[in-house]
């Protein structure tokens, strides 16, 4: 099978003074200066409801970006309804012709789409023009085109035949339709969760967290453009109770594609497993959750390597990536310096909104999120055994911005080294170095997650040592390297225990998920 070879999307850097920093300007100038408005897209129309909604920017909750219609339960059967009927055209579609239209979205994103789709990520979801850029831009690329690729991979997978028999194998799509429930932290995987099953040939019903519509919007608006029939991927907003217990009832329920958390990960997955008589087939279910990511410094390490790390780890996208460092352990031999290159690194970070590109913190998502966040800030605050050793304040006034904020705790349990935050908060805790072994075990065994985690050594023996006894406590394992900013095609996404399936996002092994084979014997 010939498609073109993917290459990562080239990075966009937006030097002061570049084109693409004048472009980027101007779209946000544009986002800025209109309210849009944001239907639903089910089959071929755009629904308006009675109930609109504001979108608010994050990071200036006085800001309104646009209003969208929410829907009820009969939207969500409209969709599905919409969703079965394209069904069988789509499934019939020769695959060159899907993929077709899966790598013009590519090109249309790389091209007249990067700025709009960029300004919508950044205001909509308060990312810096970098995290944007990675994210809407080169990651959502990149999952289209080498999804493609990939896809090729597996339908030329073939079984062996014999003298007078002749064997085939089938790629067929799942018997129904697939349901997209997709995060607000990342346009990419946001756009990834509906086309991968649609790429081997599903219809999708696609719900995206209330804080990513805008951008989910332009990503519909690409798909169109670059041809997608009706129904195919339909996108709708409706309360998660209200389109769960449509979906969760229906017998057409074929699988959920999730990234979120994993309470209500695990809310799902019994309420499929109740349901089960309902269904045609077993329902496939792949889903990426939380984290508790983590960063284990050895002695041996390089401790500006390791404060780069961190503080990158940790505080980009204001550590609402589920591959966030948020637990250091550290030998207290090494903390000095290492601190101290941290405090250097946060004192040149400015915080504030998007439309200043020197800003590398920006806003968390919401109000719920700073409550949430800034609650753990307030205990540590009042708890004696806590240091804050940076960062600690927050203010909502305008937006919802949290310091970066990093904690020492004596207590390798406190509650920060093991719950999931999800915002700007690193915990430290050191170690002596003799107790090297019982580290490692503590790592492990700390939380219930197993998403990313680092390891910082020069030390050979030590990285393989670590790297072996903790090949269970991330799906995405780093050595010498921050744990966030996994690139597809280079290293595929995803974690065990409590933070998914493992499906790895873009890659084969997450679209076999979406096909279900049938194999072929004839006598000849
Ligand atoms: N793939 C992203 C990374 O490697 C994280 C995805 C997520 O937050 O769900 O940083």
């Amino acid at each position: 099978f010939q498609v073109p070879f993917p290459q990562n999307e080239p990075v966009k850097e937006y030097r002061p003074g570049s084109d693409e920093r004048t472009k980027l300007k101007a779209a946000l100038a544009e986002a800025s200066s209109n309210t849009i408005d944001i239907p639903m897209y089910i089959g071929a129309d755009e629904v308006r409801t009675d109930v609109q909604k504001a979108l608010v920017a994050p990071h200036n909750r006085h800001q309104i970006l646009g209003y969208y219609h929410e829907g009820d339960e009969s939207h969500v059967e409209q969709a599905i309804t919409a969703a079965l009927n394209a069904k069988e055209d789509w499934a019939n579609l020769t695959w060159e012709h899907r993929a077709s239209i899966f790598l013009k979205a590519a090109e249309l994103l790389a091209g007249p789409y990067r700025y709009k789709i960029n300004a919508a990520t950044m205001l909509g979801q308060s990312k810096s023009a970098f995290q944007a850029e990675i994210d809407s831009a080169c990651e959502l690329i990149d999952f289209l085109r080498f999804n493609v690729h990939y896809m090729t991979e597996i339908y030329s997978q073939q079984p062996r035949s014999s003298a007078g028999v002749w064997n085939r194998q089938e790629y067929r799509p799942l018997e129904g339709f697939v349901f997209a429930l997709t995060p607000f932290n990342f346009t990419a995987i946001a756009g990834n969760l509906p086309t991968a099953p649609a790429m081997m040939g599903n219809t999708v019903v696609w719900k995206p967290a209330i804080q990513q519509i805008y951008s989910a919007r332009v990503i519909m608006e690409v798909l169109k453009e670059a041809g997608l029939p009706d129904g195919v991927i339909n996108l709708i907003y409706v309360d998660g109770p209200v389109a769960g217990e449509v979906i969760f009832n229906h017998p057409d329920f074929a699988g959920i594609h999730f990234t979120g958390s994993t309470g209500v990960f695990q809310q799902i997955w019994k309420t499929i497993g109740e349901n089960i008589h309902l269904y045609k087939s077993y329902p496939r279910i792949v889903g990426e959750t939380g984290g508790k990511d983590f960063v284990l410094v050895h002695e041996s390490a390089d401790p500006k390597a390791v404060a780069t790390a961190l503080v990158r780890g940790a505080f980009e996208y204001q550590g609402q990536k589920c591959s966030a460092a948020s637990r250091a352990y550290i030998p207290v031999s090494r903390w000095d310096q290492i601190r101290e290159y941290v405090l250097a690194d946060l004192q040149a970070i400015k915080m504030g909104t998007v439309e200043n590109f020197q800003n590398f913190v920006n806003a968390v998502i919401d109000e719920r999120a700073f409550d949430k966040i800034t609650r753990y800030i307030t205990d540590a605050k009042n708890d004696p055994t806590i240091e804050v050793v940076a960062g600690g304040g927050f203010d909502k006034k305008d937006g919802f911005f949290v310091e970066p904020t990093v904690l020492l705790a004596s207590d390798p349990l406190y509650v920060t080294m093991c719950e999931e935050i999800f915002g700007p908060v690193l915990t430290v805790y050191l170690y002596h170095p003799d107790n090297i072994e019982q580290t490692i075990e503590l790592v492990d065994q700390t939380s219930p997650y197993a998403l990313t985690g680092a390891i910082f050594a020069q030390d050979r023996y030590i990285i393989e040592r670590v790297a072996k006894k903790l090949s269970n406590a991330a799906g995405n394992f780093y050595i010498n390297d921050k744990p966030t900013g996994a690139v597809v095609g280079q290293q595929p996404f995803g974690g065990a225990r409590a933070s998914g399936t493992n499906d790895k996002a873009g890659s084969s092994l997450n679209l076999l998920r979406w096909v279900s084979a049938r194999a072929i014997k004839e006598t000849l």
